[in-house]
């Protein structure tokens, strides 16, 4: 089957949606945290471990009305080694990026170089959870702690993953997840947010629906960005599968190192201690001068044979052409080099073995 995707999104069994929704042509209760909305954030809650939990439209305005809930005025400390969301999530909300370099080895925001980026008009951090790498979630606590910050995780990579045991719903003041088609678990779209204080809860319950605390009353300038029932309902369908297919990506992704483990020139993902990943992504670093090819020249081999890798993270988002000389990628070197470096090969349950060997026989062929 060609073209191969770097991801497919996983489904349930037809017939177990088609059971899922039947009483949705009874209830006629389509949207508007209906019960299946109840039901499913319940459940995700306890999944991820979260004190408190909301479902959104998508991931990016989880973001988006989760920096607005926590009323943030100033400069957010963040990283550039992220998809466009996390950005123009923060830009989309008032707020100015401040951006942080990563650490090299797990591509989340570097804690020993938070504090000097830290001014007077400092009121929060957003790091990522890259490929369901942990960021250094006790330093930027402790960090947060002491300077009054707020911490948003951008934790749409990391469903499934677990850190001491604990999921990832569990940290900073808020988690936000997206339930995109492409991400490990979704709703196909859908998004988000875990966190403890409840009167943020209340804000941005209001916020995803017009601001309106009552029929009659609008407190704030809200939007709408609501979960409808028929994708909390492939939520609850692909929940009770989710464990299956972490497994089945476990084989893909042990597989895929058992064949370039130690290969010269190359840099697989850091397995990090007290880490249980959930085999999100699968990215490759090639270093050119000694692997002997460069990953753009691997991105072409591969596409040649409708091998769709892509570049996970490239440009960084410090780069884009929309804040144009506001911003500068060489103050951020070691996830200015990721972003040359990197590129995620497809990787999702389905994959069939044969197709990982001929995917590493063809990175591998392009040394020179
Ligand atoms: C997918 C993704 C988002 C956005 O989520 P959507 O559900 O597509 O809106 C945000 N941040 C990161 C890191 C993502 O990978």
């Amino acid at each position: 089957m060609r073209p191969i995707h770097v991801t497919r999104s996983a489904m349930p069994p037809f017939s177990e949606y088609c059971e899922e929704i039947r009483d949705l042509w009874d209830s006629r209760w389509l949207t508007n945290m209906g019960a299946k909305h109840e039901r499913l954030r319940e459940e995700l809650a306890a999944y991820l471990d979260a004190p408190r939990m909301d479902l959104l439209t998508n991931g990016h305005l989880s973001l988006e009305l989760s920096l607005q809930a926590l009323e943030l005025e100033g400069e957010v400390i963040t990283t550039p080694f992220t998809f466009a969301s996390t950005t123009q999530a923060i830009v989309r909300s008032g707020l100015t990026p401040v951006f942080c370099d990563v650490d090299p080895e797990t591509l989340t925001m570097d804690p020993a170089k938070i504090e000097p980026l830290i001014t007077e008009r400092t009121c929060a951090i957003v790091p990522v959870h890259v490929y369901g790498n942990f960021c250094d979630v006790e330093a930027i606590g402790g960090i947060a702690r002491r300077h009054g910050l707020k911490v948003l995780y951008d934790a749409a990579h990391a469903f499934g993953a677990r850190y001491k045991g604990r999921g990832a719903g569990a940290f900073g003041d808020v988690s936000c997840f997206s339930f995109h088609a492409t991400k490990v678990f979704h709703t196909l779209e859908g998004g988000g947010a875990c966190f403890r204080d409840e009167a943020f809860g209340q804000r941005l319950a209001w916020l995803k629906n017009f601001g309106l605390e009552g029929p009659e009353n609008v407190t704030g300038s809200g939007g709408n960005a609501k979960l409808d029932e028929f994708r909390a309902a492939m939520g609850l369908c692909n929940l009770r599968h989710v464990a299956e297919e972490l497994e089945k990506r476990g084989r893909v992704m042990a597989r895929y190192r058992d064949r370039l483990q130690g290969v010269p020139g190359l840099r697989l993902r850091a397995l990090q201690p007290e880490v249980q990943p959930n085999h999100a992504y699968f990215p490759v670093l090639f270093d050119e001068s000694r692997f002997g090819a460069d990953r753009d020249r691997v991105q072409e081999a591969l596409g040649e044979r409708g091998i769709m890798a892509r570049k996970y993270f490239y440009p960084l988002t410090n780069a884009f052409p929309c804040f144009q000389g506001r911003f500068d990628p060489e103050e951020t070197p070691e996830a200015l080099r990721a972003s040359r470096q990197v590129l995620c090969l497809p990787l999702y349950g389905d994959l069939p073995p044969e197709t990982v060997d001929e995917i590493c026989g063809l990175v591998l062929c392009c040394r020179k």
